[in-house]
């Protein structure tokens, strides 16, 4: 198989925003995913069985939407850390009841860190203390400005309880992805990252991933992490069995070695044996790190130790 090359510019084809949910404990995370989800889900019949896998796409207005399902912040650090800058665009919510809280806070400054723009959801307008002033005047102290008051953030009122605000939220994604001209080439080799793992029976290794550039199709050579494979299956938040995976797409991917961790970047390799080789390397480069820690050796020093046999 041969593969364009990854940033060819004449391939680059619009693609999907990544959206990520973050904010404090009990505000709405899960709520609005749900009340998104339940609302749109793309590729799905009326009525279909969507199914929790960490991550889902909608539809709004014949575009699509990703959302990563993981609420909490560890798997947004984790996937930092591992430098996988997987989300586009980051939604902040504020229960418009309770206002700015230590975990919004934290949001913040992870949506800073990141670059991604925010986009802030002022939730639970349906309740009677709702007060979508006083969390624009918390969050503007936070350097989160909202665009009425001559700032750049967008500030959407929703609740997602009665399903109140919800379209505009969409729009505003939209809108904002459309700005950032997020783009990617479906005909280069696939990279794809992972956000959510586990071992399931009868599939064994799997892990979600969200397509980033390429195509991933059924039958690739993969290696994730430490992990290899052969793609065996892919499975869609509807649980439909599907062949390819576009950009900003996911789906589970069944035939991994082993499980591999949020965060993990997946690569579609010629074939299985430089598939294999390089997740032995990756595995090496590891055992190599741990090493240098524990012995204090740096890896520089380690690799020449290796090199001359003396390890
Ligand atoms: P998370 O911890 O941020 O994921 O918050 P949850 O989604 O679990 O919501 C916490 C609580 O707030 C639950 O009891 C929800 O039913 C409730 N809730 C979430 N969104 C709304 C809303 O828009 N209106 C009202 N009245 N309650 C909400």
């Amino acid at each position: 198989e041969e593969y364009v090359e990854a940033e060819s510019e004449e391939h680059l084809e619009e693609r999907p925003p990544v959206i990520t949910i973050m904010g404090h404990v009990d505000h709405g995370k899960t709520s609005l995913l749900d009340a998104i989800r339940n609302a749109r889900v793309a590729h799905g019949e009326a009525g279909g069985i969507t199914q929790h896998i960490g991550a889902y796409t909608v539809e709004q207005r014949d575009k699509k939407i990703t959302f990563i399902d993981t609420p909490g912040h560890a798997a947004f650090s984790a996937m930092r850390e591992r430098g996988a800058q997987a989300t586009d665009i980051v939604i902040i919510v504020v229960a418009a009841d309770d206002g700015v809280k230590p975990q919004t806070i934290e949001a913040i400054k992870h949506a800073k860190a990141s670059k991604a723009p925010i986009i802030v959801a002022v939730n639970k307008m349906d309740k009677e203390g709702a007060n979508p002033d006083l969390v624009k005047g918390q969050m503007a102290e936070h350097e989160v400005s909202p665009i009425d008051w001559g700032g750049d953030v967008e500030f959407v009122p929703v609740s997602a309880k009665t399903g109140e605000g919800i379209d505009d939220l969409l729009d505003n994604i939209l809108l904002t992805a459309e700005v950032m001209e997020l783009t990617a080439n479906p005909e280069a080799a696939a990279k794809a990252v992972v956000v959510e793992s586990s071992v399931e029976k009868g599939r064994g290794p799997v892990g979600t991933v969200i397509v980033q550039n390429g195509t991933l199709s059924v039958g690739d050579n993969v290696v994730c992490g430490k992990a290899f494979g052969r793609v065996r299956s892919l499975i869609n938040d509807q649980g439909q069995q599907i062949k390819v995976l576009g950009p900003s797409e996911t789906a589970v991917v069944v035939g991994l070695n082993e499980v591999p961790a949020a965060g993990d970047i997946m690569i579609a390799m010629e074939s299985d044996k430089e598939a294999r080789e390089y997740a032995q390397k990756r595995a090496e480069y590891e055992r190599q790190k741990e090493l240098s820690a524990s012995t204090k050796t740096s890896l520089d020093e380690l690799t020449a130790l290796i090199a001359e046999g003396k390890l």
